[in-house]
């Protein structure tokens, strides 16, 4: 293709409105335009990279035996309620009404649409397993759209559905789509991890998140410095020392601390370190309230809490609950004389010989409190956030935290969806059974913004070969002249006959103009075609990556590529 038929609307300056780098460089690339917030227009060179990411998707979904569908945008709110999600699932889902009043929705994720086509289509055992996927445009009304791709309302996914007849089917079915995703986030030639995450009251391994490790991810990638373990902040557990001395002597003695509230406050005006502060939470959960006791350096876990307990909602106590559960006001609790509330402890609080806790009375604290003999707990357990050199849970080692982008998210479902939607199949003995599901997204244009997020430099994008839009741009340099015209059209025909896509800059321009656009685009592979080097019979070859250039005869440019290509895909 020629470059000035092309529309590449490149521009020198970064649009006011974007913070990454993969928001800046795509438009300045002229690779995307905003519609209004969120909502973007995929010009020729995005549209190409999208495709590619969304061919090597849609190539591992079919060897991995799933089958590829074309799902509704526009839902039914009835399926949604059928469900239960039409009353929980937030503003994030943008409901209308047709013309005939009905409520519809525009789909952020298709679980009701597929449940409802497979309960309709299959029947036996016999027909089971199956897995559907899908690559189509998703809505999210999301409250901050921002990063471009990264978070848009409008956006591309693939999303898979596998149903199965038995439990051991459905673990296949996860395994199998774990397998297919560490070969597209490969090919895609990403640096990532696959973290444990959390999977509800389902339990066990079965959730991970795809994490692209990159400054500007919003989540935190936890991981192990000396063996493979990896979660994401929810979900990452941690290993609790036991350390052990004598008990303490003496009982608990009041302090007065006036006004003094949170764990910070305390620590100074006490002259002491958090370490030996225990934090009091009192939470409203839907099944009454509950405490949680923490040592002041420590945040709560709230889905280890829910986990625990198997409840849903948590949320902290207001003042008024506070008083009901303590007797004392808010930023005064404590565990001492607490009744009818069950108290959960984190490990960690053992870890003080002599605690300070709240009195549960107006600017009093007492002190001298011994964890293990002065209140009681029902429950001692993991329920605080990891941080950063926590100890590993499977081996010595200790948890670091990375920044990371979530590009893909696999989910054991069990029987959520088929149970509320009944959708059955008859078992070999004829009895009417529950599919057991699993799904499985990919945010196919949040990948593309990743990759660029990891590839690039001061002067652009530095694509992944799988990704660019093309794989090689040809530059013609210098006063034209039919020889290098020649050899541009012959390189050209080459290597599109080869099978390699190649983009040929035949505009009026500069060299300078030429070279600093093809850095920009990321093109992994530049040939340069100027007089000098052509009267000794050689073109230039340029690794945009490495920067290095070397002269080639222009009939082994599509061998002196092809190499380049294996090289990158063996990592070398
Ligand atoms: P996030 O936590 O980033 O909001 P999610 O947990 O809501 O993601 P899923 O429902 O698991 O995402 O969707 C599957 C995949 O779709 C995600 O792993 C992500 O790559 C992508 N994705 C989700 N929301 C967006 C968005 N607003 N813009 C672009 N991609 C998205
Ligand atoms: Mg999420």
């Amino acid at each position: 293709m020629r470059l000035s038929k092309l529309l590449i609307p490149t521009l020198k300056e970064d649009p006011a409105d974007a913070e990454v780098i993969s928001h800046k460089l795509m438009v300045r690339a002229g690779m995307i335009r905003k519609l209004t917030a969120g909502i973007y227009s995929y010009l020729p060179l995005g549209y190409r990279s999208l495709r590619k990411v969304e061919q090597i998707v849609r190539e591992e979904m079919d060897a991995a035996g799933a089958q590829e569908v074309f799902l509704p945008v526009v839902q039914p709110s009835e399926l949604w309620k059928e469900s239960g999600r039409w009353d929980i699932y937030g503003k994030e889902l943008l409901r209308f009404k047709d013309r005939h009043d009905r409520e519809c929705c525009l789909g952020p994720t298709h679980e009701e649409v597929i449940t409802d086509l497979v309960r309709r289509e299959v029947r036996s055992y016999r027909d089971l397993p199956l897995n559907l996927y899908q690559i189509q445009t998703k809505f999210r009304d999301e409250i901050r759209p921002r990063f471009g791709l990264m978070r848009g309302r409008e956006f591309i996914m693939k999303d898979a559905y596998s149903f199965d007849a038995s439990e051991e089917g459905a673990e296949q079915s996860y395994i199998q789509m774990r397998d297919a995703y560490e070969k597209i986030f490969r090919r895609c030639g990403l640096e990532f991890r696959a973290v444990e995450a959390d999977s509800g009251p389902i339990g066990g391994s079965f959730s991970h998140e795809f994490m692209v490790l990159a400054d500007t991810g919003e989540d935190v990638v936890v991981s192990c410095d000396s063996c493979d373990y990896a979660a994401n902040l929810e979900k990452a557990e941690i290993r609790n020392e036991p350390v052990s001395f004598p008990a303490l002597s003496g009982t608990p003695e009041k302090v007065n601390t006036p006004g003094v509230k949170t764990i910070e406050d305390v620590a100074k005006f006490l002259n002491l370190s958090p370490l030996s502060i225990i934090k009091t939470l009192i939470l409203r959960t839907e099944k009454g309230p509950i405490v949680v006791l923490l040592r002041g350096d420590h945040e709560l876990n709230e889905v280890k809490v829910k986990n625990f307990l198997n409840i849903a909602d948590i949320e902290m106590a207001d003042p008024t609950l506070i008083a009901k559960v303590t007797g004392g006001p808010l930023g005064f609790s404590g565990p001492i004389g607490l009744q009818d509330v069950p108290v959960l402890a984190d490990h960690a609080i053992l870890t003080i010989q002599s605690a300070v806790v709240g009195a549960n009375e107006a600017d009093t604290h007492l002190i001298n409190v011994d964890p293990r003999n002065h209140f009681l707990v029902d429950n001692f357990g993991d329920f605080r956030a990891a941080a950063e050199g926590d100890l590993c849970p499977r081996c010595s080692g200790k948890l670091r935290f990375n920044k990371g982008i979530e590009v893909g998210h696999i989910f054991k479902l069990g029987v959520k969806y088929s149970k509320a939607m009944n959708a059955s199949f008859l078992d070999p003995e004829g009895k009417e059974t529950f599919m057991i599901m699993g799904c499985y997204g990919i945010g196919v244009s949040r990948v593309l913004a990743a990759a660029i997020e990891q590839n690039h430099d001061d002067d652009g994008i530095i694509f992944p070969p799988p990704l660019a839009p093309f794989t090689v741009i040809i530059t013609p340099v210098g006063a034209k002249s039919d020889a290098i015209n020649d050899t541009a059209q012959k390189v050209y025909d080459e290597l599109w006959n080869a099978g390699i896509d190649a983009l040929w800059d035949d505009r009026d321009e500069r060299p300078g103009v030429k070279f600093k656009d093809a850095d920009l685009l990321g093109i992994p592979f530049r040939v340069t075609i100027g007089q000098k080097a052509l009267a000794q019979g050689n073109v230039e070859l340029r690794d945009r990556k490495t920067k290095e250039n070397r002269l080639v005869k222009p009939n082994e440019i599509v061998s002196a590529i092809r190499t380049k290509i294996d090289c990158w895909s063996a990592g070398l």
